[in-house]
């Protein structure tokens, strides 16, 4: 067994344990408790080790990164060219949700939205997020796994250390060892991946496998069909043209991160994977190290396609046609809302609420969608990941030819 396993690449065995874990899913239908009390744990812990790490790794990798490139102006050259891919490709996913949500309206059965109850919780607004992105102590962003914090946290010391210049030799040092030590413990951790895909997946199969089957479904299909054209479409276009990638090798290289960002449901989760498979593809490390992070908070076109869709089928079971105008609002608050969600199971739902207010539609209505949200997630996750590593190629491929034009 443990021979055989050398032979084949990880991204077998964590298929291996998907498909395992679907089979085990649908074969503990009836009984659902098993599959939550004596699975789920598993997962659970494997997930706990997943984000252990990922602060460390994010902390010390922008930090050699940011280091590594010893110019402050560099960085901000990544971060522009970053956002402005993030933004678009946001946009681009909300227009796609809708286009599909309207095409396919009439396929949305009638539901009645009597006696709905939603209490929304209260979602940041833009000037709150804005200002939240600033920490107001070094332990906070760390320890409550606050990645924008603990990205502007190693941004600041990274380019401390840069403008320390000989006295900031030891603090160079001691980030670029303690990288390499937690890619250890990194990597360690990845291993287990297989088994912790298979105990994500089983009890989520076992507990929604019957209410998918339910009205729900077209919804859903119309939400995974827009997740699908915008993956295929939008980013083998962007990494075939930027990134001179070809598509298959893209989502062939990443079909590890690909696989447990469905299961877990977590960009944040999925975000060593996510660096290991970027790398593989040939991505440039200090640029993956910062573009990965950034990705896995503030681009989210997987959840900005679940807002459109959403909102479109909210209205429509409340007998609410939406105008051009209100679609336009939905595309800019879906678009700021998918940056303020955090990446992690079930925060696009909570952003839902302030889309919906935006074209005054009632919150309630989320509780139309609320029962099967975990299978909207594990869609809308795979998407904001594949985002965020072709991001990453393809602003790694520019910042090449930056380089070679300039020697
Ligand atoms: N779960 C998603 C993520 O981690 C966020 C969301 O709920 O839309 O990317």
């Amino acid at each position: 067994m443990l021979q055989s396993k050398r032979k084949f690449p990880l991204a077998f065995w964590i298929f291996i344990g998907l498909i395992l874990g679907i089979l085990a899913g649908i074969g503990l239908m009836k009984t659902p408790h098993i599959a939550v009390e004596y699975i789920k744990p598993f997962g659970t812990l494997f997930l706990n080790l997943v984000k252990f790490i990922v602060v460390p790794i994010v902390l010390f990798s922008i930090m050699s990164g940011v280091i590594s490139m010893k110019d402050i102006r560099k960085v901000g050259k990544i971060g522009i060219k970053t956002v402005i891919f993030y933004m678009t490709t946001t946009a681009i996913a909300v227009v796609i949700g809708l286009v599909f949500a309207n095409v396919f309206k009439g396929t949305f059965g009638q539901i009645s939205t009597s006696g709905l109850e939603y209490t929304a919780s209260e979602a940041p607004g833009f000037i709150t997020t804005l200002i939240n992105i600033f920490p107001s102590n070094i332990i906070a962003p760390m320890s409550e796994a606050n990645m924008l914090q603990v990205i502007v946290v190693a941004l600041f010391f990274g380019f401390a250390v840069i403008t320390a210049g000989e006295k900031g030799k030891a603090f160079a040092d001691f980030v670029e060892s303690a990288n390499a030590v937690s890619m250890i413990i990194m990597d360690a951790i990845i291993k287990f991946s297989p088994i912790g895909v298979f105990c994500l997946i089983t009890p989520v199969v076992a507990e929604n496998g019957t209410a998918i089957l339910g009205s729900l479904l077209t919804v859903l299909t119309v939400a995974y069909g827009a997740y699908i054209i915008h993956m295929v479409v939008v980013y083998s276009l962007a990494v075939k043209a930027f990134a001179k990638m070809s598509p298959l090798k893209f989502f062939g290289g990443m079909m590890p991160a690909i696989m447990m960002a469905f299961s877990s449901a977590s960009s944040v989760g999925t975000l060593p994977l996510n660096l290991e498979c970027t790398e593989k593809l040939g991505a440039k490390k200090d640029v993956a190290s910062f573009v990965l992070p950034l990705g896995a908070t503030i681009n989210m076109d997987g959840t900005a396609i679940y807002q459109g869709v959403c909102a479109v089928f909210i209205a429509a079971c409340f007998g609410v046609d939406l105008t051009l105008g209100q679609q336009v609002a939905i595309i800019l608050t879906a678009t700021l809302a998918s940056i303020g969600t955090a990446g992690v199971p079930g925060a696009g739902m909570i952003m839902l609420a302030m889309v919906l207010q935006s074209v005054n539609l009632p919150v309630e209505g989320i509780a139309l969608v609320a029962g099967i949200d975990r299978i909207f997630d594990m869609g809308r996750t795979t998407v904001n990941i594949t985002g965020d590593a072709a991001c990453t190629l393809i602003v790694s491929k520019l910042e090449e030819k930056a380089e070679r034009n300039k020697a």
